[in-house]
This record gives C-alpha cells, structure tokens and sequence, in this order.
C-alpha cells in the first residue's frame, strides 16, 4: 500500500488512452490499495487509474459518495455507461490531477454503469447528484477527457497558469506571506484544504 504521485495536467500521460483489464489479479488488488490510499491522502472522493499513471480501465468512488454509508471504496474496473438521465444539473467540479480549481460543469442529475467489481463479479450501480458526477467524471478519465475540455481558452489559459506557478520548484524565492501563490508550497497533499463546501475532488 503507499500512496502515489498525482499525475497533474498538462502531462500528456492523462490523454494516454487506456486498457481493459484483463483480469482481476494480485496486481490490480494493490492497485486497488494503492488507489485508495493516495485518493484519500489528496482528500478525494474518486480516483482513475490513471491519474496515478496506470492507463487501465479502472476508477474508484467513496463509498459514501457511492451510497454504501461508508466502508471500502467501490471499484468500477471496465466500466461502461448503460443510461443518462435527460434532466441535467450544474455544479462545481474538482479534480485531484487539477489542484484547487473548480470548474461549474452541467452533466445528467442520474448516471447509470455497468462495471465488474474487485470481486470479479458484474455488477450495476445507478447514482443521481454527486454519485452520478463523479461516476461520469471519472468514466471521462478513461476517454483522456479532463475539466478543461469544458471550458473555453481563455479560461484554460487561466487554468494553465495557475498550475504552472504551483508547480514552480520551491527553490526560487523564499515562502512567505506575501507569496502570491495559494497552496502549501510543494506539498499537493493539502490541496484538498481549499475544497469548499459543496465541492468534490475526482
Ligand atoms: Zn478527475
């Protein structure tokens, strides 16, 4: 178990298309783990395989997120998405592989998958509200669609910017308050600190 560096936009690798996979074994189990324990170090709700830089068909959603009242995140390996509700919902969204931005993204208030779980078995689950956000969110991942794809360029420029200066080398200057950067200088861990209420990372 141990958690793995977020792989963070513009890296080409989240535009890697990625695999199915072929079977659950011993290796994907410790994926699985090591999914687990960097999605809730980053303070996320959901994870993508690759957003660790695994290009496998495979995500994660909090069990709670998830409608399971708490336990063992749910993994959706091969997911595919079986329905999507014609009534659609507008909210802020966040993603672990882009720290501390929001972006307001309209997508269907109910989502419907088909997935096999780590069990091996097929198995449905149908979300509405942030479930099926973060299931379609994450199901996007696998396609190498990200938040900025919603946007226009100005604002992706914005994005692009601001990503840049956080991942500037703390080497430069001396941290300070007049830092004009907003995160905890070099330590992504504590982006989830600037999630309002209301906002999820993915
Ligand atoms: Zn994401």
């Amino acid at each position: 178990m141990a958690v793995r560096p977020i792989v963070i936009w513009p890296d080409p690798r989240l535009r890697e298309p990625t695999r199915p996979v072929a079977e659950v074994t011993d290796e994907i189990r410790a994926l699985y783990r090591d999914l687990v324990d960097t999605m809730y170090a980053y303070d996320g709700v959901g994870i993508a395989a690759i957003q660790i830089g695994v290009p496998l068909r495979m995500f994660l959603i909090d069990a709670t997120v998830a409608g399971r009242g708490g336990g063992d995140p749910v993994a959706f390996i091969n997911p595919e998405i079986v329905s999507v509700s014609g009534e659609k919902e507008k909210s802020d969204e966040g993603c672990l592989s882009f720290p501390g931005i929001y972006v307001a993204i309209e997508r269907p208030h109910r989502a419907r998958l088909a997935a096999t779980g780590l069990d091996a078995a097929a198995f449905e689950a149908e979300g509405a509200g942030l479930f099926a956000r973060a299931m379609l969110h994450e199901h996007d991942h696998l396609t190498g669609k990200l938040l900025v794809d919603f946007v226009g360029p100005l604002k992706k420029r914005q994005i692009r910017r601001k990503l840049e200066r956080q991942a500037e080398p703390a080497a430069g200057h001396v941290h300070g308050e007049d830092c004009d950067h907003d995160h905890d200088h070099g330590d992504r861990a504590h982006t989830g600190t600037l999630a309002r209420a209301g906002r999820s990372n993915l």
